[in-house]
């Protein structure tokens, strides 16, 4: 290991076990991350680099499944009550919690950009004294949100990277953009800085994250293909209430709509090409026993995996919606509640991320391409990357775990951290460095 890399990790290793912690402490929601963000934008602007953020790093236009405004303003009050930056979180007005953070090095090379997420999964987190927050004084203190995917420490691993290349900045030519982004969970967050520019001009693109298919330690799969593309949706119908014993010929039946909607999206033909998935997983509506309902609520995903295959789910649900509500003629709306892309690691940057692991004699079980079979919001960010033609991809970086991911007794050994830092440094290092 590099000689630079191996003494700064080991000094910011335990600063970042206690900022993982303290993030782990004060959970925050998507799009409501603002102590988090607030806390992570001071200390990489402290050490240089350029920021955007606000409305130039996330296009509001794009965002999905934001809180209401009222809620908003509750969580800012309350980062700030938190000991969150005042004046930052003020920038932050209506959720725009996601940034970027920009050094060049002087000299003429790529820019590499690399992906931390900052949200915390909703839910409440356990409270059993076998659980270590809770026997170590860090369990969430907010009511409803759990550290319970590991993003926690993806921000506090985001800082000391920060840290380290500002450091190895002599060494290094091109640029680094680090990214950190909220909402991730539910595929919301990635898209409105995509809109925003995030990855123009990008080269190459390195997204990680914590434990899943990199399950003990040792462990490290240094790319992912498979990754679902996905769109959730709230479709709303709008019918008319009436007597449903008097004039039940008045009404115009929104949960009929709503009803025959959902058995035909799951009627939905397979596709021949691939995977396809569709779920309806809430349905609610009406107002009484004896009124025709005049209003549905269906909440609904779609899933492919190919971008492609996800585009002919939404479409055909479309049409099925649109078609379901003329025919018992309601009137129906799509909000887009989140959705994210498909996506497949570059080969380059695979053997690069391995070359990288080989430097760090903790990783003992180094693994190429994998499955990932499941959603994540980096896939949306690196498939721009690729259609401008550079390079990216996605590192599951092995930690020891108490509980799968999102179970509220998720926690991880923190002796994970110090490599995921070195591998991470190595990725740059190795990228960057002046021939
Ligand atoms: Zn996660």
């Amino acid at each position: 290991m590099d000689q630079y890399i191996k003494e700064k990790v080991a000094l910011l290793t335990p600063v970042t076990i206690a900022r993982r912690r303290d993030f782990h402490q004060h959970p925050e929601p998507g799009w409501t991350e603002f102590r988090t963000a607030s806390i992570a934008l001071s200390k990489v602007k402290e050490l240089g680099y350029t920021i955007t953020m606000g409305k130039d790093a996330v296009a509001p236009s794009a965002m999905m499944g934001v809180p209401s405004p009222d809620q908003l303003k509750k969580e800012q009050s309350r980062a700030i009550a938190q000991g969150g930056v005042e004046a930052l979180i003020r920038q932050m007005e209506g959720g725009l919690t996601g940034f970027w953070a920009d050094m060049d090095f002087g000299l003429p090379g790529p820019k590499l950009a690399i992906r931390v997420d900052m949200d915390s999964n909703d839910g409440h987190e356990s409270q059993d004294e076998k659980h270590r927050p809770v026997r170590e004084g860090f369990v969430s203190v907010n009511e409803g949100a759990m550290h319970t995917c590991g993003h926690d420490a993806h921000t506090a691993i985001g800082m000391a990277v920060a840290e380290i290349v500002a450091g190895m900045k002599d060494r290094l030519k091109g640029s680094i953009r680090l990214i950190f982004q909220p909402a991730e969970e539910g595929l919301r967050g990635a898209a409105p800085m995509v809109a925003a520019g995030v990855v123009k001009d990008v080269d190459a693109i390195l997204g990680l994250h914590i434990g899943f298919q990199a399950d003990k330690a040792g462990k490290i799969v240094c790319g992912s293909k498979g990754f679902l593309a996905s769109t959730k949706w709230d479709v709303r119908f709008k019918g008319e209430s009436a007597h449903a014993g008097a004039a039940p010929q008045e009404g115009k039946n929104a949960l009929l709509a709503a009803c025959a909607a959902t058995l035909n999206l799951h009627a939905i033909s397979r596709h021949g090409d691939g995977v396809t998935r569709i779920n309806v997983g809430k349905l609610v509506g009406g107002a009484g026993r004896n009124v025709v309902p005049p209003d549905a609520l269906l909440v609904m995903e779609t899933r492919g995996v190919t971008s492609d295959l996800n585009d002919y789910m939404v479409k055909e649900a479309g049409r099925i919606v649109k078609a379901a509500a003329e025919m018992w003629d309601c009137e129906y709306s799509i909000t887009v509640m989140g959705g994210t892309k498909s996506g497949q690691s570059s080969p380059e940057m695979i053997d690069r991320a391995i070359a990288a692991a080989k430097k760090v004699p903790f990783y003992t079980q180094i693994e190429g391409l994998k499955e990932f079979g499941a959603g994540e919001d980096f896939a949306h960010m690196m498939s721009e990357v690729q259609r401008q033609g550079g390079i990216g991809t996605y590192v599951q970086l092995g930690v020891n775990r108490t509980a799968s991911h999102h179970n509220s007794a998720f926690d991880f050994d923190e002796e994970g951290l110090s490599p995921a830092l070195a591998f991470v440094a190595h990725m740059v290092g190795d990228y960057l460095k002046i021939d």
